[in-house]
């Protein structure tokens, strides 16, 4: 029993080896190249090789291995392809040692099968998930076994079974960690490198920008001009074109600059209130002529710390969007309190067109918009400026219902 227990964890300590050399050779541009496949089979077939190689052999004649180890990584991270190739691997090798062939065929084409379903639910779960399914389809193989030593009667192997079960479920499970790791890792890295490659963009761009805003407003300026001379109605509608195109390009702009701004400007403490109230009045014209009325529930005296034109952009582009999704004849809710957590909470509700569950998801995105003639910039910035204030936005949405928006302060 004890020299049974030694074996096993010889093949433990070999099989977490082949991981850590895998864990060594991959590298960053790995993450689900053809290089990684490769990688993986090599490993997983060594694993393989030297598990059947080198049985666990028990006193009556029981061959044990770790052989579903292999099986199971290579259905799961290397995909059908490489899933069958272990498996016709594994019967090859099965002629040549000591298994009873036909069970090997038999027990493992079932496994390869279920296998097939279980990698594509297995991608798309949680960390917690995966464990539980990979565990729930290990335990179903020792309980075939235990129904099969059971009928014949061999309670003594039983309990060896028992105890080399759980070393090969705990074996499983560290496996599967490290390469999860492992994966988390490259991932992370290409995340770093697409967002060091973003901040040297949009810092570039916002110098670009600043350039192009000052001939703009030139431009805008004589075209005012021109618009006083005696034209055609057609001319004057041409022009007056021009300048809503020329003022949305100067919104995209605007957006983009307070996007990349330093980050170095005096915080102070201002009245919440206020900024609201001031905000509200704003946007009210706005509202006014699409007939939506904007309702206030503003508590006196609330005071934040942080920069009041920044806040105020934030209040602007929520309400802006609230409007613009009700369209037409609607009511918008804004109200300011303190939360029971002791954070000041400022709603704005709508009751517009709504966003579906995926939408929300992207919601922050820069450029993602679903206008016309919309920048995708206004959440951006209204996220980034909350952060900046160590604060917290919270969106619930329901399609065709309304949307609401929860700033914590
Ligand atoms: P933009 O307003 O320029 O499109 P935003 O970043 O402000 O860009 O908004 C991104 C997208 O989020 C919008 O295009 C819209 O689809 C969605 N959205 C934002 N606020 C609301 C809201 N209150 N109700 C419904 N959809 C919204
Ligand atoms: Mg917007």
């Amino acid at each position: 029993m004890l020299e049974t227990v030694h074996h096993l964890i010889l093949h433990v300590v070999f099989i977490l080896f082949m991981v850590l050399l895998f864990q060594m050779f991959t590298n960053d541009s790995d993450n689900g190249s053809k290089g990684f496949t490769l990688k993986f089979l090599i490993m997983n077939l060594a694993v393989l090789v030297f598990t059947m190689m080198f049985p666990v052999v028990y006193s009556s004649g029981y061959v044990y291995d770790f052989k579903v180890i292999p099986m199971i990584l290579a259905f799961i991270y290397g995909g059908k392809r490489v899933g069958f190739s272990t498996f016709l691997t594994m019967l090859v090798i099965g002629v040549f040692t000591s298994h009873v062939w036909i069970f090997l065929v038999v027990n493992y084409a079932i496994y390869s099968v279920l296998l097939v379903p279980i990698s594509k639910w297995y991608k798309r779960g949680t960390w917690r998930y995966k464990i539980v399914l990979i565990s729930v389809f290990y335990l179903f193989i020792p309980i075939t076994r235990t129904c099969f030593l059971l009928q014949r009667n061999e309670i003594e192997q039983l309990l060896l079974m028992v105890s080399s079960t759980l070393i090969i479920w705990i074996t499983l499970i560290l496996t599967i960690y490290l390469i999860e790791n492992r994966l988390e890792q490259l991932r992370v890295k290409k995340e770093l490198m697409k967002a060091e490659k973003f901040n040297v963009v949009s810092q570039l761009a916002a110098s670009v920008a600043h350039e192009i805003r000052n001939p703009m407003t030139t431009v805008r300026g004589f075209m005012q001009l021109l618009q006083r001379e005696t034209l055609t109605e057609e001319q004057k509608s041409f022009i007056n074109i021009s300048i809503q195109e020329l003022d949305h390009a100067q919104d995209v702009i605007n957006q983009y600059l307070s996007l990349a701004k330093p980050q170095t400007e005096e915080y102070e403490v201002f009245s919440l209130t206020d900024t609201i109230n001031e905000s509200v009045d704003v946007m009210s014209t706005y509202a006014v002529m699409s007939s939506i009325q904007i309702n206030s529930h503003i508590e006196n005296d609330l005071m934040v710390q942080g920069i009041k034109i920044e806040l105020k952009q934030v209040l602007l582009n929520l309400l802006k969007n609230a409007i613009e999704a009700i369209k037409e004849n609607g009511e918008i809710t804004v109200a300011a309190h303190v939360h029971k957590d002791g954070r000041i909470m400022v709603v704005i509700q709508d009751n517009g067109a709504g966003m579906p569950p995926d939408q929300l998801k992207v919601l922050g995105r820069p450029y993602y918009s679903t206008k016309e003639k919309g920048t995708g910039l206004g959440l951006t910035v209204c996220y980034q400026i909350i952060k900046r204030m160590k604060g917290e936005i919270q969106v619930e949405s329901e399609q065709g219902v309304g949307t609401t928006f929860r700033i914590f302060l």
